[in-house]
């Protein structure tokens, strides 16, 4: 540490620090309030001034409250234990649990609660300065803002969808990023739509992909997102989305912004880059978005930003702590914890994605089903053991349709 500059300013050295994050979202955030309670020294730059607002569905699932600080509650506009799921807006299906399956913030709000944790426990937080270059040399790496530059022994890439540490020192990575369009409707003091603790889900609004209605106090979050394959006129199925909605009948709906979703993605790495790490590169980690860490089903990242901060952050510091270590304990760590998920969410969405008419009737055939995917969304169950039980319960329906059609029953 005391032998490095944390700052340098035309030429004027300081001291370095342990850790710098670039991006400072719910990954970033997360990832520096666990690396100062550890006791590192931590810089965190955003490019924004917080708050501020995040194209974003604002959907948490319940199995955040596992991950944060209870005191994050302060900031949910609504809990949500049921989805209306609609096809191209008509045959309403609510399906409930009796816990919550989700909460629904609005990420101004809630990025700024994590930041200021972040802050509280001793990052030195930098908004409204963004990294314009990042590199690395075998002993440390440099940050390098409009406003200076600054060295640390390990750099976290927490800058989201575009990153901009990814392009540098993750070099001719090949990702999918999914098109997505957010609006946010007003609706002062109205009743929220589908209600306040129910999200629509319109699976066949969208080629690929799913239209969503995110209830918030006194607006809806209204978005649309195609999540495999290569999009066209996404506008014009966000319009027939918003127009085909009899929640959204009569109201003004503003234009809406576009924003990437970095899907998880493994089937579609050129095959120089299947031995390569998505995650570790030297002294620098990918969390979030800028790992493209998020689910391919439904497009849920804020979860799996906030674990792979914690993940990052526990193996920085075991790293420091013992130096025979290795960062790659990361990468395992996502790989036990994250990836598998991923795995079994792109295997649905590829079968519902290809039949959403079909999918939308057994939807309502299997409502027990879909509850049981509740338990992975409440943190009760894993994806892979929720698919392993749903293919025996629906091989144990067909069994029975075909003993019914052969009379055997
Ligand atoms: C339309 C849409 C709807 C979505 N809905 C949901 C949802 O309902 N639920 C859900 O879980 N996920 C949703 N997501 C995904 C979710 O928004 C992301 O997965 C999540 O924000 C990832 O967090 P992050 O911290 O990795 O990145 P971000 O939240 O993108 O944060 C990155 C931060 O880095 C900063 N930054 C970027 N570049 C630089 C730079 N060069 N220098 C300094 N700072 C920089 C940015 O200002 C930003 O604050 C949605 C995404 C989209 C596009």
């Amino acid at each position: 540490m005391d032998y490095w500059c944390r700052h340098m300013t035309g030429g004027q050295a300081g001291t370095a620090y342990d850790v710098v994050i670039v991006g400072m979202g719910p990954a970033g955030a997360t990832a520096a309030a666990a690396l100062s309670r550890g006791g590192l020294t931590v810089l965190g730059f955003d490019k924004d001034t917080h708050p501020r607002y995040k194209v974003c569905g604002g959907g948490l699932s319940a199995r955040i409250g596992r991950l944060l600080d209870p005191d994050f509650q302060s900031v949910v506009e609504h809990t949500v234990n049921g989805v209306q799921f609609v096809y191209r807006g008509q045959d309403p299906l609510l399906i409930q649990s009796s816990e919550p399956i989700a909460y629904m913030v609005m990420r101004d709000r809630f990025d700024h609660h994590l930041l200021q944790q972040a802050a509280q426990a001793g990052t030195e937080v930098r908004t409204g300065e963004g990294v314009a270059a990042v590199r690395q040399e075998s002993d440390w790496v440099e940050v390098i803002t409009e406003q200076g530059r600054y060295r640390a022994k390990i750099v976290i890439g927490a800058d989201g969808a575009n990153s901009m540490v990814a392009r540098h020192l993750f070099a001719d990575r090949f990702l999918y990023r999914a098109p997505a369009l957010e609006s946010e409707v007003f609706i002062g003091n109205d009743r929220a739509y589908p209600g306040p603790s129910a999200i629509l889900v319109d699976v066949g609004a969208a080629r690929q992909g799913y239209g969503w209605i995110f209830p918030k106090q006194g607006r809806l979050s209204v978005g649309i997102g195609e999540f495999r394959g290569k999009s066209t006129r996404l506008r014009a199925t966000f319009d027939r989305f918003v127009g085909g909605e009899p929640g959204l009948a009569g109201r003004a709906v503003p234009r809406p912004v576009g924003h990437p979703i970095p899907a998880f993605s493994e089937g579609m790495k050129r095959e120089d880059e299947k031995t390569m790490s998505q995650f570790v590169s030297g002294r620098a980690l990918l969390v979030g978005d800028a790992a493209h860490l998020v689910d391919p089903l439904f497009g849920e990242g804020i979860y799996y930003a906030v674990r792979s901060g914690q993940l990052a952050a526990q193996a920085i510091l075991a790293n420091v702590r013992d130096h025979r270590v290795s960062m790659a304990a990361y990468e395992a760590a996502l790989n036990r914890d994250i990836v598998p998920d991923f795995r079994v969410t792109a295997r649905m969405a590829r079968v519902i994605y290809a039949f959403p008419r079909l999918s939308f009737k057994l939807l309502r055939r299997y409502q027990d089903v879909v509850q049981s995917y509740y338990e992975v969304l409440q943190g009760h169950t894993s994806a892979e053991q929720f698919l392993a039980d749903a293919k025996k319960r629906l091989k144990a329906s067909v069994n029975d349709l075909l003993l019914e059609a052969l009379h055997l029953r």
